[in-house]
């Protein structure tokens, strides 16, 4: 099995991703796209997002086999209900939330008839919208995709092809894990992030623009994550809840730990610590996940 007609709902940075990369790297497979906003329907046809910006979402299905749903979390399974009738039977059904147990189950109760592989890639950035996407966005990142029980495996082989064409690396796991997982890797470190700017906004009349001034100092680097989509990260936290929680709970545990080390003046468990953290970004660095200049790369612009 291999994809002939691709269709994408939602057209901002995932979609208009995928959109862009099919276009780079599958010739021959068309491409059709629907958006709920127009303005940014009319934004990815003048980027050419996809081959055909559709005026409904039910056009951009039509004729597909496979369709991707690439709205927040929250919304993807009111929109694949929507589409029910319009998708065809044999069309397999996929997407890209950045939780995958609820959305597993959302998708499973819209279109129960329906082969349905979620999927994540494990890639992004601070932007949203149809301006945002770039066809190499997926290169060398993963793609966790969640096969529910059961799941025919042709449909399963088809949909890691696909994600490897677009430049992505493929691994297949267990949605709850996956959510596990994501909520230390991922979620956990934008809850921190939307904290960390909104305290230090909460303390701008004391500190008085010294907060922008010095944000070199480390604070900017959490600002960039804090800048992402309001109704994404909504929808992510309220749809893996109990995995956030639960990290949460670990952080709270070992953040009391290097409080009280720091009040006892404890400076080998902070240095320890220190170390152990250090390591763990060499090892980001020569997996190819992120860019190993100082600071970066910044400096270079
Ligand atoms: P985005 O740039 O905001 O794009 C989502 C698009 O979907 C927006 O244009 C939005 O339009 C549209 N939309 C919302 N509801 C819709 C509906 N009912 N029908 C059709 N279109 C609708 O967000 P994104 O970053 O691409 O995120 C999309 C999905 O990818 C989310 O599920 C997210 O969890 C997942 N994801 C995101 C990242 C990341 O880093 N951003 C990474 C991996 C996975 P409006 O603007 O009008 O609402």
């Amino acid at each position: 099995m291999s994809f002939q007609r691709v269709a994408i709902i939602g057209l901002g940075l995932l979609g208009g991703s995928i959109g862009l990369a099919v276009q780079e790297q599958l010739h021959g497979v068309a491409t059709t796209g629907y958006d709920a906003d127009p303005a940014s329907r009319a934004r990815a046809a003048e980027r050419g997002l996809v081959g055909t910006v559709c005026g409904t979402g039910a056009e951009a299905v039509r004729d597909a086999d496979l369709v991707i749903f690439c709205v927040p979390v929250g919304a993807i399974g009111a929109v694949a209900g929507e589409l029910a009738t319009a998708i065809p039977a044999h069309a397999v059904i996929s997407d890209v939330g950045s939780s995958k147990q609820s959305v597993a189950t959302a998708l499973a109760a819209a279109l129960p008839g329906h082969a349905v592989i979620p999927a994540h890639p494990v890639a992004g950035t601070e932007r949203s919208g149809p301006d945002a996407g770039f066809a190499s966005l997926f290169h060398n990142r993963w793609c966790i995709i969640t096969p529910p029980e059961g799941a025919d495996p042709s449909a399963v082989a088809a949909i890691s092809a696909f994600w490897e064409a677009l430049g992505a690396r493929v691994e297949l796991m267990d949605a709850a894990h996956h959510d596990l997982v994501l909520a230390v890797t991922s979620h956990l470190p934008h809850l921190i992030a939307y904290t960390i700017v909104g305290t230090a906004d909460d303390l701008e009349g004391v500190t008085q623009g010294e907060v922008i001034k010095y944000s070199a100092g480390g604070f900017r680097d959490f600002t960039r994550i804090a800048a992402s989509d309001p109704t994404m990260w909504r929808d992510v936290f309220l749809t893996n809840k109990d995995a956030v929680l639960e990290m949460l709970q670990r952080f709270s545990e070992d953040l009391t730990a290097l409080q009280r080390a720091i009040r006892v003046g404890d400076g080998e468990q902070l240095f320890e610590h220190f170390t152990r953290t250090r390591d763990i970004r060499r090892s980001i660095i020569e997996e190819g996940q992120d860019d190993a200049r100082p600071d970066f790369g910044r400096s270079d612009h």
